[in-house]
């Protein structure tokens, strides 16, 4: 067996600010308590690195989007405590979800029949209250297939929690409307943003998934929520530029001056998109400013600022997700989620 040399582009997941986002959502969750969504690896930090550490914290409700993201919590999470949010599209997916005891969540009436008339058993169900993405509507609580389910949390999701939107409200208040329509045992609606929306928006159980991973979806929760994700990466080149000189695709820099630069070993198939073009990388207290056009494995950076550094040393690219979406324009969401396989996320 020959090693393979470790990757020359990391992503440090900082369990501790994980641990502690999820024990401040919990804190903000009031008498709810909170669960966690970790669909998409978690976001793209990866389930391994995260979900023993929520569970540790405290953390007993997980949510993933696919039947295909079930297998890889299974180790550290009891099936019970597992909803698939995008539901039973086939039998195939309604057996597995009673062979394993993973709970479906049943999004619309035929869904609702599937897994009724293939034995049923404990669900949640999703209520649409103007998402329009899944859930049964206000209108179809009455149909038997849905009043046949065995409901454990009926649920609604916000479309605007993240602004101060009159949605809100007329969400909550069908949310309230619905409650007395179907038997259930807990209620669930806030995601992070929810959160921070007040008590009003609490129920029983809560759903934060941006804020565990270090997003800011709502000014309330600033200086509240850490940063999780950190990535950096090695310096594989340094070059010395003549003033004049062009660097990257289409030249779309050129040195004012003699400079030197550094070559890093990512770029957008990473996720480090060409978004971040102008944003620099940091040493330090030392600005590194990206030079031209992000390439798909490379990213040159001025180390004018850092002339210590050299072929072999990292450097971070500054992650704090509010100012990185405010920086390149990309969501909080897909600054996490976009963060590629060839980072090294080991501990
Ligand atoms: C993704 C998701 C969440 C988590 O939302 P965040 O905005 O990331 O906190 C909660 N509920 C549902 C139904 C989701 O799909």
């Amino acid at each position: 067996m020959v090693d393979v040399p470790p990757p020359t582009l990391r992503l440090r997941i900082d369990r501790e600010a994980l641990a502690h986002n999820w024990r401040e959502l919990d804190r903000l969750s009031g008498s709810a308590r909170a669960g966690a969504a970790v669909k998409a690896d978690c976001y793209g930090l990866g389930v391994e690195n995260c979900v023993p550490t929520l569970v540790e914290a405290g953390c007993r409700d997980f949510f993933v989007a696919h039947w295909s993201e079930v297998a890889a919590l299974l180790p550290f999470v009891p099936a019970e405590r597992i909803a698939v949010l995008h539901g039973p599209l086939s039998n195939d997916e309604a057996t597995y979800a009673r062979q394993t005891g993973v709970r479906p969540v049943i999004d619309s009436v035929r869904q609702a029949k599937l897994w009724t008339e293939g034995g049923g058993g404990a669900c949640h169900l999703m209520v649409d209250t103007g998402i329009n993405r899944l859930g049964i509507g206000v209108s179809e609580v009455s149909e038997p297939a849905v009043q046949a389910l065995k409901v454990e949390v009926l649920m609604s999701h916000l479309a605007c929690a993240d602004e101060d939107s009159s949605m809100n409200a007329r969400q909550l208040a069908d949310f309230q409307a619905m409650r007395p329509t179907i038997q259930h045992k807990a209620l669930s609606l806030a995601n992070s943003a929810g959160i921070a929306l007040g008590s009003d928006y609490h129920f029983d159980l809560t759903r934060p998934g941006l804020s565990l991973y270090g997003g800011v979806p709502r000014e309330e929760l600033s200086g509240l929520i850490r940063q999780v994700a950190y990535p950096k990466a090695a310096i594989i080149q340094t070059r010395n530029l003549k003033a004049g000189e062009g660097v990257g695709y289409n030249a779309t820099f050129t040195a004012p001056a003699d400079m030197r630069i550094g070559v890093m070993s990512l770029g957008y198939a990473d996720g480090i998109l060409r978004a971040w073009g102008g944003a620099s990388f940091r040493h330090g207290d030392a600005a590194l400013p990206i030079l031209g056009k992000v390439s798909m494995d490379m990213i040159v950076i001025d180390l004018g600022n850092a002339p210590d550094l050299g072929e072999g040393d990292w450097v971070e690219l500054p992650y704090h997700l509010p100012d990185a979406a405010q920086q390149t324009s990309v969501s909080q969401y897909e600054l996490l989620t976009v963060l590629g396989q060839r980072f090294d996320r080991s501990p």
